[in-house]
């Protein structure tokens, strides 16, 4: 989520304020993405990332945290990039690389309108160093990261200018379709995903990732506004005991059915696009280990903790492979 649409009780934090905050895929989204992006990882790689996957899952969400609870300024724009406010007729023509669009833009700019692309490219170049280093606490904290904003660069309303439906009279479909549909139907997601493959060319990868987002935001603000037009406004928004509409900050919040509705008219482009994160996310981290040397990953941890974790990663990993679940996501049983 972007710009301070949506928030979080901030639990998660023992906090028991109340404060805006950008959840993009909602935390939901956000965990079960990282955690099963660990399931996807060659054998090489996957005890390694098995050994942490709590701590990946749950720092998953930081990022948004960070820029709202921290309110750090540099923060919001590396989650979005209104691609139309750069005037560029073709995602093809943007400066690609951190250096080329330094020199085009400024940070005024960039701050207003979105750094997200560049934001994944500086990281994966950290993640590298970091695996060249054989640094555990760098490769771990680096790899959540990029999750996050690998999996928000497939949320389609995160690269338009439109984000949030408001240039169209479709406020609050940005959260209805990250943070409300995926935990309605998430029990039926299928969480497997192929073998990551290695990306040769990384800056090129993830404007092809920007662009297949951009390209699903007319078809999902269109769906969104057929459904508009078969509900009334009694039927269409979430109401409290009282009959007045629930509202979150200026955002209406839509009914159960209305998000039925939605979810049905977008097809299967929820599922589609968290399985394409999932993936994607599994080749990022892949492509870092390999050109940081392809390390031997074992020896960063005690292999008692691997010998320890056996049980649950033997379940877990099973779940994932036979079925595309995910079985442990509530509980926190393994050792760390
Ligand atoms: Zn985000």
């Amino acid at each position: 989520m972007k710009k301070k649409l949506l928030y979080t009780s901030l639990l998660a934090l023992g906090l028991s304020i109340v404060t805006t905050i950008a959840w993009a895929w909602g935390s939901w989204g956000h965990k079960h993405i990282a955690r099963a992006a660990v399931f996807a990882l060659p054998d090489s790689m996957r005890l390694f990332y098995y050994n942490h996957i709590d701590y990946i899952t749950e720092r998953a969400v930081e990022p948004d945290v960070r820029q709202s609870l921290v309110t750090d300024k540099n923060e919001g724009p590396r989650h979005f990039l209104d691609v139309e406010d750069f005037k560029i007729n073709n995602i093809a023509d943007f400066p690609k690389t951190y250096p080329e669009v330094l020199k085009k833009y400024d940070s005024t700019f960039l701050s207003k309108y979105g750094f997200l692309p560049w934001h994944i490219e500086n990281l994966m170049d950290k993640l590298t160093q970091a695996f060249k280093r054989k640094n555990k606490s760098s490769i771990l904290f680096l790899s959540s990261e990029i999750s996050h904003y690998v999996a928000d660069a497939h949320q389609p309303l995160h690269t338009s200018s439109n984000y949030n439906g408001q240039l169209s009279g479709q406020n609050g479909v940005h959260s209805l379709w990250e943070s409300a549909i995926p935990p309605m139907f998430g029990d039926q997601y299928n969480f497997k995903t192929n073998p990551p493959q290695y990306i040769s060319d990384v800056t090129n990868y993830t404007w092809k990732m920007i662009e297949q987002s951009h390209n699903l935001v007319k078809p999902l603000l269109d769906a969104e506004m057929r459904v508009r037009q078969k509900f009334d406004t009694t039927s269409m928004y979430k109401r409290d005991a009282n009959g007045n509409r629930v509202k979150f900050y200026s955002d209406p919040v839509y009914s159960d059915a209305y998000a039925t509705a939605f979810n049905k008219e977008l097809g299967t482009m929820i599922e589609d696009q968290l399985r394409l994160s999932i993936y994607d996310l599994s080749c990022y981290w892949y492509t870092a280990w390999v050109n940081g040397g392809s390390p031997d990953l074992t020896q960063l941890d005690d292999p008692k903790l691997t010998t320890r974790n056996h049980k649950n990663y033997k379940r877990e990993y099973k779940a994932w492979k036979k079925k595309g679940k995910l079985v442990n996501m509530a509980q926190n049983t393994k050792m760390d």
